[in-house]
């Protein structure tokens, strides 16, 4: 059910009161809190069980904002946001006074983004003000990309929820570093790194796969509750197979070329051939396995290119070690 214009008001109200709302975007739903009060912010931590020390995205209704929240704009940050906003791209910039420590964990930077969803457009402007929002789920968890997960995971620990129905993305933004010389990607998401090269024109750099550089990015996140394998596409249906035979409920994610194949397992996404499709699907076939009682699911990685690079580096960190 989508959100009415009263729920809208009464989302601002709750935010203005200190309050917590969840409210979809074009990448995954947020948990929203008014980004200059210290304690509503604190609460967003509390109901995720995120460490306090783990920054979060101040999100704002148009770039016509961006100079209230940040200082020591350089070019190529006006130029990502003239190109890419709205839309899921975040920019780290330095903080301007209005940003309380409590927003970034402590760091002089902060995560800025406008998101590109009526819903969310129609939330900040109603608020009239900043909004900070990690995903509303448990933290290491599994991102919601609909109303009913943030309900189902977060309960009575938010205040409001407002529903704009399947978020369009699937998973989170682009996080690119601004503040150095060079920009650098701290997280791949829904902007390709092809589209951020060819607005800079030069090549930017990535993360590496295996080492933790951005605050708040554990080798286990956006991790479902059944252990993620990675093998490589050709060996998914023999390491299927065996893990059954070792008495697993095996979730099975089939690549796009083994579609016809028939699978022995508890229960089988078929992966979508299209990567954006792939994306929006990715965390509610993660959900889906939970659902239905798999306690393994074996996976490959897609091609890392285009949207390609953002689902690989969520399929490793569901497959990381856990705590
Ligand atoms: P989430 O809240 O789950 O969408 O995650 C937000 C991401 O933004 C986390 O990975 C943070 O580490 C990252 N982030 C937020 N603020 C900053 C910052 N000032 N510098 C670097 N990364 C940041
Ligand atoms: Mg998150």
């Amino acid at each position: 059910m989508a959100a009415s214009s009263s729920d809208i008001e009464k989302a601002a109200g709750v935010l203005r009161a200190g309050g917590l709302v969840a409210f979809p975007t074009e990448t995954v739903y947020g948990l929203g809190a008014n980004a200059e009060d210290p304690a509503a912010v604190a609460r967003t931590f509390q109901a995720k069980g995120r460490p306090p020390t783990h920054p979060l995205i101040v999100h704002i209704g148009g770039a016509q904002h961006l100079d209230d929240w940040v200082e020591d704009v350089p070019g190529t940050a006006r130029l990502l946001a003239e190109r890419f906003w709205p839309g899921p791209l975040t920019l780290v910039l330095r903080r301007s006074r209005r940003v309380p420590l409590e927003a970034t964990g402590g760091l002089e930077t902060v995560a800025v983004r406008v998101p590109d969803h009526p819903v969310a457009g129609a939330l900040l402007s109603a608020f009239g003000g900043g909004v900070t929002a990690p995903s509303a789920n448990r933290f290491g968890s599994v991102s919601p990309t609909t109303a009913d997960h943030v309900r189902t995971e977060l309960g009575d620990a938010v205040d409001f929820v407002l529903d704009g129905g399947s978020c369009a993305v699937g998973v989170e933004s682009t996080i690119v570093d601004v503040t150095g010389d060079t920009p650098s990607v701290l997280r791949p998401g829904g902007v390709t790194r092809e589209d951020l090269e060819a607005v800079l024109g030069r090549p930017v750099t990535v993360p590496s796969a295996s080492r933790v550089r951005v605050p708040g990015q554990h080798p286990s996140h956006y991790a479902p509750r059944a252990r993620v394998v990675l093998v490589e596409p050709g060996n998914v249906l023999a390491e299927a197979e065996a893990a059954r035979e070792q008495g697993h409920q095996v979730g099975v994610f089939l690549p796009p070329s083994f579609a016809d194949a028939s699978v022995k397992a508890h229960a089988v996404v078929a992966v979508p051939g299209s990567a954006a499709a792939y994306a929006r699907g990715l965390y509610g076939f993660l959900r889906e396995l939970d659902h239905r009682g798999c306690d393994l699911i074996i996976a490959s990685l897609p091609v890392e290119e285009g949207l390609g690079l953002a689902i690989a580096n969520r399929l490793r960190r569901a497959a990381g070690p856990r705590a």
